[in-house]
């Protein structure tokens, strides 16, 4: 009989597992039997497959060499291994964030599994797995039902709550995984980016400038906002392609696709290939001088105004807020 699990592929960044993660466990926990809702660890250590048994009934720690560390072809290859030697589940999702648009796709092509990106919402009909996901730039949704398994989907984590924590924490089982000393090329180097930055991908807030705030000391207000509000800070591409910010910052078609619980777009006139990247966070906020740009369309609340004037004020009355709370 066809298994019922559901895996999530856990992922890892400064030494924990991310919020995403998290959120799409609560997600196939709520899908799933109790104990059919499992996480998938790729290498790892005790640490981190015990922060995900916090939240998983089973967690699968797939140890074996070369797989400390992530690098996308080695992990599918592990995942698919995974697959091979314990059934494929009902469905295995992973986080919509870069390194899942990443790993997703690849394990397709090894397991011979549709894959669906970039998805918003998951429910159950008839015993069949719904993936609602935007398309069309967001204008419309289309519900997808996939009946074969695995069923393999990103997610945008922003649209699952952060589940409630196990009342005892769920059993962890080592799956030692043996891959081929190489698999097609070797990792000569890594260099990593700036630490200490909430990812746009994973922030419940995110602060974005654009042209109209990309001087440097405009900028430094956006930096400032973000603090107030403890947000992530994210760019436009004009200032990606200007060198004033790194791509890692980058919301849109091109950068990282996001749906924070609150977006606040500062001097970005909304072309389409911007809010494709953040039209399906809760909030948005949008902060423009033109009053016809197109990024009010997309907003639930605008102001309109000169951003080197309005954000600093806004930053100064969030700070007043958080400060009395
Ligand atoms: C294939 C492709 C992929 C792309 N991918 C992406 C992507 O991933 N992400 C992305 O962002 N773009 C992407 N783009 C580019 C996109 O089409 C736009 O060119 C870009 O988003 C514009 O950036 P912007 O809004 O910051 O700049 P602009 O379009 O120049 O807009 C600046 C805005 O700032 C406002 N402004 C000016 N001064 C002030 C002020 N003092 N106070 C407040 N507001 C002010 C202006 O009214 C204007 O609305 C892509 C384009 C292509 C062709």
């Amino acid at each position: 009989m066809a298994s019922k699990e559901i895996w999530v592929l856990a992922e890892v960044r400064g030494g924990a597992v991310t919020r995403g993660t998290l959120q799409l466990l609560g997600a196939a926990r709520g899908l799933a039997a109790p104990g059919d809702a499992i996480a998938v660890l790729v290498g790892g250590d005790e640490g981190i497959a015990a922060g995900l048994a916090d939240f998983a009934p089973t967690t699968l720690r797939l140890d074996g060499p070369g797989l400390a560390t992530y690098e996308a072809t080695r992990h599918a290859a592990a995942i698919a291994r995974l697959v091979e030697e314990r059934g494929a589940p009902a469905a295995i999702l992973a986080p919509a964030s870069s390194k899942g648009l990443e790993l997703a796709p690849r394990i397709s092509a090894l397991i011979g599994a549709g894959y669906l990106g970039s998805c918003v919402a998951l429910s159950l009909e008839g015993g069949a797995l719904v993936a609602r996901r935007p398309v069309h730039g967001g204008k419309a949704y289309e519900e997808i039902a996939l009946s074969a398994a695995p069923a393999l989907l990103t997610a945008r984590p922003g649209g699952f709550p952060m589940p409630e924590r196990l009342p005892a924490a769920g059993r962890i089982d080592i799956v030692p995984i043996a891959l081929p000393d190489r698999l097609g090329f070797e990792i000569v180097s890594r260099k990593s980016t700036a630490a200490g930055r909430q990812d746009v991908s994973e922030a419940k807030r995110v602060v974005s400038g654009g042209r109209g705030m990309g001087d440097p000391s405009k900028f430094a207000m956006i930096e400032e906002l973000a603090s107030a509000l403890d947000a992530a800070v994210g760019a436009s591409r004009a200032l990606v392609d200007a060198g004033v910010r790194p791509h890692a910052e980058q919301v849109g078609k091109s950068g990282k696709t996001i749906s924070p619980e609150l977006y606040v777009a500062c001097g970005i006139s909304g072309a389409i290939h911007h809010t494709l990247g953040m039209n399906t966070s809760k909030v948005v906020v949008a902060i423009n001088s033109d009053p016809d740009a197109l990024i009010f369309k997309s907003a639930d609340y605008g102001i309109v105004g000169d951003g080197a004037q309005v954000v600093p004020a806004l930053a100064a009355a969030v700070a007043k807020v958080v400060k009395k709370a």
